[in-house]
């Protein structure tokens, strides 16, 4: 089979490759490019949807899945085969991206700058729901000339990493890997040795934090400004981390090391993406399907609140006495954390967590950076709350994590991660015997 790297060299969104076995293309994921990359969104596909056969999917987050639809907008008429949980989580993902792109086209309109197109529509997603096809962990499927096996991955709810069988050799793509000190989510399996292994890097220069620390760090932050009468504000990611965050809130409440107060989530996607946790319950790790069987929900703290309306939203900023509030987006991008940073960090009891990456120059690293003014919808902000960074809550495989899962593997090409973390990785995986490519866009590959 050949494959060919379409996406995701570099950097760590718009994951996308295609292989090709006696004329039949399979495509492994289909991503959006986020953040700076963004404007490859809207540049043409490298192939025709047209021809491509099938469509095999590691995961639910939008680096992974958001261009489908475009795929179909632009003639793909194939199935898409991922596990059921991805297929119930990419449902509220990519309708959230589709009402991003709307708010990005008023808000040039308004401002009369250029106007994006819409690069798909609603009936896309319809079209990508009803060609899915839920693929079971570990059971192999015939597609074309090709059998696909999927298998835990460890870093969503329902994410895996891809075996490919075809011409008596084997291909294995990792999608992300998860850290496997996650409580919530089943450990990764490892793959078999596979004549090419194509991994993601996106830590391949840094080990983690261990996470014991980050909790106790967790732990103290809360309760400090809880105690204080303060509020907390964390600024999170709807799919995955919002859900861990509130997993342990709602422990530490039970063992007592903070008080019992409001948690608030703010964000119609967080909502979205928590009421489908409650229906995929075996995508979780043991711990957390023993609090299902118990009647338990693990992601809800005691006095746990969805917010719906912005009205309801606008409302927590006049909320008496020390509560926790969630909102989106977790890179501050936009969304409804905005306006709860602008109200309380001018405010000296209350505390900013974060609890994700911050982009460099963007509004969460200069808070992070310890600016003491940021603007933020046009205002001055003076910032008086405490503002901390945790590291540890990271849902990829850090550097030890990757050698150790790619230990036995002989043929390694890196995708998903900055250059500088693919060299670091290439140089570790070359000392111990893999031959290792760092692969660019559009390079190709014999199996
Ligand atoms: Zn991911």
């Amino acid at each position: 089979m050949k494959l060919t790297t379409w996406g995701a060299c570099g950097t760590v969104t718009g994951s996308c490759h295609l292989l090709e076995e006696q004329g039949f293309k399979l495509l492994l994921d289909c991503g959006a490019y986020q953040g700076e990359a963004d404007e490859n969104n809207s540049a043409p596909f490298p192939f025709d949807p047209r021809q491509i056969d099938a469509l095999v999917l590691s995961h639910a987050h939008l680096d992974h899945v958001g261009r489908i639809p475009r795929l179909y907008h632009e003639g793909y008429g194939g199935r898409v085969y991922a596990t059921a949980p991805t297929l119930k989580l990419i449902e509220p993902i990519l309708e959230d991206a589709l009402k991003l792109q709307k708010e990005d086209i008023k808000r040039a309109r308004r401002k009369k700058l250029p106007v994006p197109e819409l690069l798909w529509d609603e009936s896309d997603i319809r079209s990508l729901l009803e060609r899915s096809k839920p693929l079971p962990y570990y059971s192999s499927r015939r597609i074309g000339p090709f059998r696909v096996v999927l298998k835990n991955a460890g870093h969503l709810p329902g994410s895996a990493f891809v075996e490919v069988h075809a011409g008596g050799k084997t291909l294995v793509f990792s999608g992300d890997l998860g850290n496997r000190r996650k409580e919530t989510l089943p450990d990764p399996d490892y793959p078999p040795v596979a004549d090419l292994t194509l991994s993601e890097s996106t830590y391949g220069d840094r080990p983690h934090r261990p996470f014991q620390e980050t909790l106790v760090e967790f732990a103290e932050v809360l309760a400090e400004a809880l105690d204080a009468g303060g509020k907390v504000v964390i600024p999170s990611f709807a799919l995955e981390r919002a859900q861990e965050i509130l997993f342990y809130i709602r422990r530490f409440e039970a063992e007592g090391h903070i008080p019992v107060v409001p948690v608030f989530v703010d964000s119609p996607l967080t909502t979205r993406v928590s009421e489908i946790y409650g229906r995929i319950q075996e995508a979780f790790s043991p711990l957390v399907q023993s609090f299902y069987r118990r009647g338990i929900d693990p992601f809800a703290p005691k006095k746990l609140r969805y917010t719906h309306s912005v009205d309801e939203s606008k409302r927590l900023n006049f909320l008496e006495g020390p509560a926790i509030i969630i909102a989106g987006s977790g890179m501050l991008s936009g969304g409804r954390i905005l306006h709860h940073l602008r109200h309380h960090l001018p405010e000296p009891k209350s505390a900013v967590v974060f609890v994700g990456y911050q982009p460099r120059g963007g509004l969460g690293h200069k808070l992070i950076s310890g600016e003491k003014e940021v603007r933020i919808m046009g205002h001055e902000v003076p910032v008086r709350a405490h503002v901390y960074s945790l590291g540890g809550f990271s849902g990829h495989a850090g550097r030890d994590e990757l050698l150790d899962w790619l230990v036995a593997e002989k043929r390694i090409v890196l995708v998903h991660g900055e250059d500088a973390a693919r060299q670091s990785l290439a140089r570790r995986l070359r000392g111990s015997g893999a031959k290792v490519t760092i692969a660019r866009l559009g390079q190709s590959f014999e199996v």
